[in-house]
């Protein structure tokens, strides 16, 4: 604009700006010092931004990032638009911060039920930015410098960076897989806790421990037992619990979700994470929510109303009517919480299938959207580079998308440090998707094997 209006005025410009006392500097000026807060060091770079737009430049079938790609239930639907469109145009407007009143009002019934206790949706509940923020919540209203947080690897990669933006250090334990048994498939339960070195990993410094079940990216859902060992691990040393449990609904084989908060003394230190897009297949509404004791939720009340201070007012007013429906249907075959998952359990069925008859041996999940598989016979396609930095799967994934078109995720994605080389030929996909996919990326693996296999 300035170059528009000719060297005149453009002077002239510049000389009243430095009258009222700004140096006619400012217009060229190069910050020359560090911009970047400390904090961000080293969290910079994310597996996901590299492996979207891989997947987004490559990909004809794209079983790597999770999200369904059919659309959520008609009658959430239905009530958005319901909701967009009713007399109430006060819904198009901010509601109240912690959450739109009908939304607390049934989580709260809901949570209730499920926990057996009577919940306060004005304090035992609040509605996040999707589980991503409940998450930041947590870490921001409970790490403090020099605190250590107990992640169990493998983990949803955003855990470790949130732990240390807030000034904590990340301290991780992994689930180890047992041997194999021969020519039997293997259950994400193969991957366990071992109790010795778990319990090696608190100490005084341990302000919480993150757990995540069902887990992504293995689909294990943690026993009764393994949870009952973290629970005593945690009262043991008054340490808190940050509970992501967004894929509370998704469980296979008649498999129970329990709840770690359900457990004795547990209450007090955990906040519940849920995500009404994993909960609803609605994940770009970015709806979520934390239930705990006013104790522990107050804080996340400080941190949400000094960051994005509420999520949209019409997608909270759906997924409360989702809610109220779920509610009347609760244990009840028309359920959405019974259908997606039996949906879902079908379609793990037909993966795994299709991964064991080309030998890319899958681990069975009992819950989530996810499984892993083991690409070992597939090394002779994508050899080994002993020296290099990037794990072998990550390598591999990234030729898969490049050269047969079908994206997945490398499971080293999900570990840090130290485990990072030990599990590096599993590589995840996501089976919530529709049969068309599946048959795309079961035609790309088979037709894969006969190019291997034909001389
Ligand atoms: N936790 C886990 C374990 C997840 O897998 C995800 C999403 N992939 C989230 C949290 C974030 O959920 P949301 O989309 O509701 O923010």
């Amino acid at each position: 604009m300035l170059r528009r209006a000719g060297p005149s005025l453009c002077r002239f410009l510049l000389e009243r700006k430095s009258s009222a006392g700004y140096s006619s500097y400012s217009v060229e000026a190069k910050i020359s010092r560090p911009v970047q807060a400390q904090r961000l060091e080293g969290i910079d770079k994310n597996i996901w931004v590299e492996f979207v737009k891989l997947a987004a430049t490559y990909s004809t079938v794209n079983l790597g990032q999770g999200f369904p790609d059919f659309p959520p239930p008609d009658f959430l639907k239905e009530a958005f638009v319901r909701a967009l469109s009713r007399e109430n145009y006060m819904l198009h407007q901010y509601t109240r911060a912690f959450g739109h009143p009908p939304l607390v009002k049934i989580l709260a019934q809901f949570f209730g039920k499920l926990l057996g206790r009577e919940l306060d949706p004005m304090i035992n509940v609040m509605v996040t930015v999707g589980a991503y923020q409940a998450l930041f919540c947590c870490f921001q209203a409970f790490v403090e410098e020099g605190d250590e947080v107990i992640i169990i690897e493998p983990f949803f990669d955003c855990y470790e960076p949130m732990v240390k933006m807030a000034g904590g250090t990340p301290v991780f334990v992994p689930l180890r897989l047992k041997a194999p048994k021969d020519g039997k498939l293997m259950s994400s339960a193969d991957w366990q806790l071992d109790p010795t070195e778990l319990a090696s990993k608190f100490s005084e410094r341990t302000k919480a421990i993150v757990l995540n079940s069902p887990n992504n990216p293995l689909g294990k859902v943690f026993s009764r037992g393994e949870l009952e060992l973290i629970a005593d691990l945690c009262v043991k040393h008054d340490v808190l619990c940050i509970s992501d449990e967004v894929y509370e609904w998704l469980v296979y084989d008649g498999k129970e979700h329990i709840r770690i908060a359900s457990l004795q003394g547990m209450w007090d230190r955990t906040v519940i994470i849920g995500s009404a897009g994993k909960t609803f297949s609605a994940t770009g509404w970015k709806v979520g929510w934390t239930v705990g004791p006013n104790r522990l939720l107050q804080h996340l009340r400080t941190v949400h109303q000094n960051s994005v201070y509420h999520c949209a007012t019409v997608a909270q007013e759906a997924m409360a009517q989702g809610f109220q429906r779920e509610l009347e249907l609760y244990g009840k075959p028309d359920s959405y919480f019974i259908q997606l998952p039996k949906e879902l359990q079908q379609k793990r069925d037909w993966l795994v299938q299709s991964l064991d008859a080309v030998g890319m041996k899958p681990i069975i999940p009992e819950g989530t959207y996810f499984l892993v598989a083991d690409i070992s016979e597939f090394k002779s396609d994508v050899p080994d580079v002993p020296d290099s930095d990037e794990p072998y799967d990550s390598r591999f994934a990234k030729w898969m998308v490049k050269n047969k078109g079908l994206a997945a995720i490398p499971l080293s994605a999900f570990y840090c440090g130290a485990h990072k080389n030990n599990y590096n030929h599993f590589i995840r996909f996501c089976f919530a998707k529709e049969e068309a996919t599946l048959k795309a990326a079961n035609d790309i693996l088979q037709k894969w094997k006969q190019e291997k296999t034909s001389p």
